[in-house]
């Protein structure tokens, strides 16, 4: 049984009141580790913590942040397969994944956040007169919270931390209960990577630990990635002390391919690339709404069939392995109710439906779900308009440009969406009218560092970047 501890101002430490809380192997349905529950006094020790280390971090020049951020990027590199097999364990999405895909990126991640540590410290200067000068100082806040969800820990971990740690805050991260081992075993492996207190991690429930660092008085930034509820919650709780937030959010994104389109490319793109994933669609870009242009609708719908059906669930450990399990009974219930919902509301199932054993009968015990595709016209459907999270999508046919555009924005979300055509005005269009943080062209879920990433309507606002955690203060020179 692995068993991991909190970092508070440089040390590893269990919770406050000793609290576990158990981790599940969603591939197994076993616990495999132990997690601290913290609570209250945790989050107290870890702001006090980060208040007391703030002053020296912040006062360091940039460039000397930029060096503890480069320790981190080798860490990375040294222990990726390590971090990889944890976080696979924890969370189920494939090695495959983890291996070739995250940890790599992480490591220059961390690069680039300490390559952009000296614009965190860029101003402005303003000839205000021959005799006045005006400038603009940017500042961190101060102890920056980051709450991050289950889907990609590390990745998550490593969007908020590098950032806010290169803008000169002090940092608490707040892993998932479902899956905080990757990240408390980073925590590990930076104990001394940086000054007490500059790093602290906190794992437990968000009600019991998240919402105490939210509310607490001397933290000063709160950064989330997770559900809109979640973001809902946080508002309300830092509402007294107007506490400045970032929220990237939950998703219901469109994925609209148009008869012009290389239909090699859109089949792929709104399947395995999409909603049909190595973590089971739970993703939060997840292009979970299918529009097709009905000219090629059979043919999509075939070829979305013909890719689906390769897709291959088995432990996400094995590097053959193309889709995990979903992350625990929880979200195993909650998505699998929504075959049920479905079925009531008369949506039209083409493939899919199984779960449990029956889709991975030498693992049992794991929360399985098979790729599944619904068909209907009518996009005001519960399983058009709520994030399901799982492997589910649905299409959905259209006839002109104004109607897919129309059912494409008719969402409470604004995460992300993709087109696929041929047509570079109508592509540029729909860049210009759908109501989206991000809009793919003939792509789909490509997240470059470099560009922003983030949500308009429920799925939030702000996104991680260096700039993100600073403030302007402006300055009047009368000589
Ligand atoms: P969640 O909102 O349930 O939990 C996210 C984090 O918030 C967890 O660490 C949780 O403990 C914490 N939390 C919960 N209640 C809290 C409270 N009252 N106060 C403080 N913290 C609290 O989300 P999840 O189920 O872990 O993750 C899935 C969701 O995350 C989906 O909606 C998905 O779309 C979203 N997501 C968004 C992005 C993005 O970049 N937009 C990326 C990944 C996931």
């Amino acid at each position: 049984m692995n068993e991991y501890r909190n970092l508070i101002g440089g040390r590893l430490v269990p919770a406050a009141d000793g609290r576990t809380l158990d981790s599940v192997n969603p591939a197994t349905g076993e616990v495999w580790a132990r997690i601290p529950a913290g609570g209250k006094a945790d989050a107290d020790a870890a702001v006090a913590a980060a208040r007391e280390a703030f002053p020296m971090w912040s006062g360091m020049p940039a460039l000397g942040r930029a060096r503890f951020l480069r320790q981190v990027a080798e860490v990375f590199t040294r222990h990726a397969e390590e971090l990889a097999r944890i976080e696979t364990t924890d969370n189920g999405r494939i090695l495959r994944d983890t291996l070739k895909k995250d940890l790599p990126g992480m490591a220059h991640l961390w690069q680039i956040a300490a390559g952009q540590a000296l614009d965190a410290v860029k101003g402005d200067t303003v000839i205000l007169g021959p005799d006045s000068l005006g400038l603009t100082r940017r500042e961190p806040y101060g102890v920056a919270v980051c709450i991050i969800p289950w889907n990609s820990p590390v990745s998550t971990f490593s969007a908020k931390a590098a950032y806010a740690l290169a803008a000169g805050n002090t940092v608490i991260v707040k892993p998932a209960e479902q899956a905080s081992a990757s990240v408390l075993r980073l925590g590990e492996l930076l104990v001394e990577a940086f000054p007490p207190g500059v790093l602290n991690i906190v794992s437990g429930l968000g009600e019991d630990v998240g919402d105490p660092l939210v509310r607490h008085r001397g933290v000063n930034k709160v950064s989330l990635t997770g559900s809109t509820q979640t973001g809902q919650a946080i508002t309300r709780a830092s509402a007294d002390a107007l506490k400045p937030l970032t929220f990237e959010l939950g998703g219901k994104s469109p994925n609209i391919v148009f008869a012009d389109a290389d239909l090699d490319a859109a089949a792929r793109g709104v399947t395995v690339d999409s909603v049909y994933t190595g973590n089971a669609g739970q993703v939060c870009v997840a292009g979970s709404r299918i529009l097709i242009h009905r000219p090629v609708w059979d043919e999509m719908i075939e070829r979305i069939t013909a890719i689906a059906s390769h897709v291959t669930l088995a432990d996400p450990l094995d590097m053959a392995t193309t889709m995990g399990p979903i992350v625990s009974a929880g979200q195993y219930e909650r998505v699998t109710s929504y075959l049920e919902i479905a079925e009531k509301e008369g949506a039209e199932m083409v493939f899919g439906g199984r779960t449990g054993a029956e889709v991975v009968p030498s693992l049992p015990g794991g929360y399985w779900v098979a790729p599944t595709l619904f068909t209907t016209s009518d996009n005001s459907l519960r399983i058009c308009q709520e994030e399901i999270f799982g492997p589910v999508a649905v299409a959905i046919p259209f006839d002109t440009d104004e109607e897919a555009l129309a059912i494409a924005n008719d969402s409470a979300y604004g995460l992300a969406a993709g087109v696929w055509t041929r047509d570079l005005g109508r592509a540029h269009r729909f860049v210009r009218d759908l109501q989206s943080g991000t809009v793919w062209v003939n792509t789909f879920r490509q997240m470059p560092p470099g560009l922003p990433f983030g949500g308009i309507k429920d799925s939030g606002y702000g996104h991680d970047a260096v700039l993100e955690y600073t403030r302007e203060k402006a300055a009047i020179i009368q000589t």
